[in-house]
């Protein structure tokens, strides 16, 4: 790959928050009321290229996560985005920034939003959609791009290339599977906790009407209430019909085994983030405790180095990586590598605000260039905020239609950044 020299001579930032906890959208039991918000950045070039990129959070602290995405500018003027690799481990490696971290928290996700935004502006330049970009470097290339240290003991760079190579015969045959048929979604959209029951049912049926593999019902507020609530879509959607749960993280190891173990008569597809994301014994904990319901993780998972531990651990059995809260696309190639290594299926998670949009290019590049399967694995689904973007996601038949726009799909519009400025934007005048 060759392109003209070119310098990044611009980086703005946005702090754009959508008022999505005056609909009860995305309430879950740990965050009852959230605002979806984008800590944004737009970075330009001398020959007019750009490239956009954001961390996600739920409102108050986007102003933080903004102002730490600004404290790169210096990290990125003068620069191209040709060699990222590089970029990115100088960037994650950077002794004085190391010390917030180190790979952890709001300096990791403002590094995660400009690796982000390079990727989108290089993918813009040579005319393709990430996953693409992705799908046809070489596996020596893919390497160059991950960060291995502190994974050597689970997955060195050879391991990784046997990875990749074996992957290389069916690369084209799954790139015109992709476009043909799409990559499996599920819809999360049913189960937010804010729904009476009577939405929670029409909801359900819609999302079978609609071809959706698998729903997921938010839990861990009330156990009379998730017990209701679980028995009315196990008799929307049948007994057989994946439903997982998922609870944010709001118990102790002992009560989610009790708990899980309540609802075991409605056959849980996975029990997602249990407890804390960090405890990866606990994990390991609830996994045996209420096996054989799986377990999931990943959304606020900070670094590639506790995937592995989990992985090590058995404490997982589905791998649901964020595009926006490790360190970029960089750091989920190396996540996808070790999900693949292990043989876990990576269902990524991609609710809030422009997930979707970012993380399908990931799950396809795995199909094509990775793990090169599709068994188990879907990616989720949530019917938010789509319209803000300029290349959104779509979905036909419960899957996602494969990108065919350049960049990263991560570029909102215009008029949907200025309404949405936080404060003064005017969706948020006068509240
Ligand atoms: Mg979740």
């Amino acid at each position: 790959m060759t392109a003209a020299p070119y310098r990044i001579v611009e980086m703005e930032t946005h702090d754009i928050r959508f008022p999505t906890s005056r609909e009860l959208d995305g309430s879950d039991a740990m965050n009852p009321d959230p605002d979806y918000s984008a800590a944004y950045v737009v970075i330009k070039t001398d020959d007019g290229f750009e490239g956009h990129g954001f961390a996600f959070t739920i409102g108050r602290g986007n102003d933080v996560q903004t102002a730490a995405i600004g404290a790169l500018k210096p990290y990125v003027i003068g620069r191209d985005a040709e060699d990222l690799g590089a970029l990115y481990k100088e960037l994650v490696n950077d002794s004085q920034l190391r010390w917030l971290g180190p790979e952890k928290g709001v300096m990791h996700m403002a590094i995660s939003a400009v690796v982000n935004a390079l990727w989108d502006l290089k993918a813009k330049r040579y005319g393709k959609p990430l996953w693409r970009l992705l799908s046809e470097m070489s596996p020596e290339e893919i390497v160059d791009l991950v960060d291995f240290r502190y994974l050597s003991d689970a997955l060195t760079p050879d391991e990784a290339l046997q990875i990749l190579k074996k992957a290389e015969p069916t690369r084209s045959a799954h790139v015109a599977k992709l476009r043909a048929d799409g990559y499996p979604a599920y819809t999360t959209s049913p189960g937010w906790l804010g729904y009476d029951d009577e939405k929670l049912r029409r909801l359900c049926k819609e999302a079978l009407d609609q071809g959706f593999k698998q729903i997921k019902l938010k839990v861990g507020a009330d156990l009379e209430d998730d017990i209701r609530r679980f028995r009315t879509a196990r008799e929307v959607c049948g007994p057989d019909f994946p439903i997982a749960i998922d609870a944010n993280q709001r118990w102790d190891v002992d009560s989610a085994i009790a708990w899980v173990s309540a609802l075991r008569e409605f056959t849980p597809h996975w029990v997602e983030e249990p407890t804390s994301p960090d405890d990866v014994l606990g994990h390991a904990a609830i996994a045996r405790g209420i096996s054989p319901i799986p377990v999931a993780t990943g959304e606020h998972v900070q670094n590639r180095i506790v995937f592995k531990q989990l992985l090590q651990a058995g404490a997982i059995s589905y791998l649901q990586l964020d595009s926006a809260r490790v360190g970029g696309v960089n750091e989920n190639i190396a996540i996808l590598l070790l999900a693949a290594k292990f043989g876990v299926p990576v269902c990524p998670h991609a609710g809030g605000v422009g997930l979707c949009e970012l993380v399908q290019h990931l799950a396809m590049f795995d199909y094509v260039a990775v793990s090169g399967s599709l068994e188990g694995r879907v990616i989720e689904y949530v019917d938010h905020l789509h319209e803000h973007f300029a290349d959104p996601v779509v979905i036909e038949n419960g899957n996602y239609v494969a990108p065919s726009m350049p960049g990263f799909s991560a570029e909102m519009h215009p008029e949907s950044i200025a309404a949405h400025v936080y404060p003064g934007g005017e969706v948020w005048r006068d509240q």
